[in-house]
């Protein structure tokens, strides 16, 4: 199968641009690659702008290059059976994957075949929203899996299978809402002792709004300092 590779879609998350420096280096048939935004990685900033990830589906006529980035992108992903959009996030035990609403069920078996368990379905204008191709490979700094050489080869491996029929053993979640630095206060989350996918405090997700149980993700993330992490209802 044909498989674009993403890397920079935050210009400052490094595995992405690892896995696209060593498919530069030692290419192989049938995958391309691509780095998302190039102002934010020539800046090693999350973006330029806007953030990337939230300016699709993008408009070629816009004056912002977030914008017309993404909309270049959207059309580039049609050309692929699987798009692979790599993140690092620095809350550990975050590992994940992301998918669109809309998304090609194939994605969730290969999602299972490049290892990983967890799958959220997000519904906010990512690229996963306007590409049913495209999944979004979310590693945590402190990882085993961040390590660009294991998804060379995984997706080298992936590249090489034409039809597959696997039984994926996923945990599928839905984002259903964003902590923001006013919660982190008012419940005093740094005090609550969160950890990425272990359920939290009923208590608290109700106050937020959020029907439980209910899941942390992205916690305290420095790479996102202006909200305080996502939650997630199981599917
Ligand atoms: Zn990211």
């Amino acid at each position: 199968m044909r498989i674009l590779v993403i890397g920079g879609m935050h210009g400052n998350e490094p595995l992405g641009l690892a896995v696209v420096k060593l498919f530069q280096e030692k290419p192989v048939k049938n995958i391309d690659v691509v780095l998302a935004n190039e102002l934010a990685i020539e800046a090693s900033s999350r973006f330029s702008v806007q953030d990337l990830n939230r300016s699709f589906p993008g408009n070629k006529k816009s004056k912002d290059y977030e914008s017309r980035r993404a909309a270049q992108l959207l059309k580039l992903t049609q050309k692929y059976n699987v798009v692979l959009d790599f993140h690092n996030t620095c809350c550990p035990n975050n590992d994940c994957g992301f998918v669109g609403d809309t998304a090609n069920g194939k994605l969730y078996e290969v999602a299972w075949l490049l290892g990983l368990d967890r799958l959220i379905v997000a519904d906010y204008d990512c690229i996963n929203k306007f590409a049913s191709n495209c999944l979004s490979v979310e590693i945590s700094l402190d990882s085993l899996f961040n390590k660009p050489e294991l998804w060379y080869e995984r997706i080298k491996q992936l590249s090489l299978i034409e039809d597959f029929s696997t039984k994926p053993k996923i945990e599928r979640y839905r984002f259903v809402y964003r902590m923001t630095l006013e919660d982190k206060e008012k419940f005093n989350l740094d005090e609550q002792n969160l950890n990425a996918f272990q359920r939290m405090d009923d208590k608290i997700a109700k106050a937020m709004g959020v029907s439980v149980p209910a899941y942390p993700i992205f916690i305290g993330d420095s790479f996102t300092p202006y909200n305080y992490g996502g939650v997630l209802n199981k599917l």
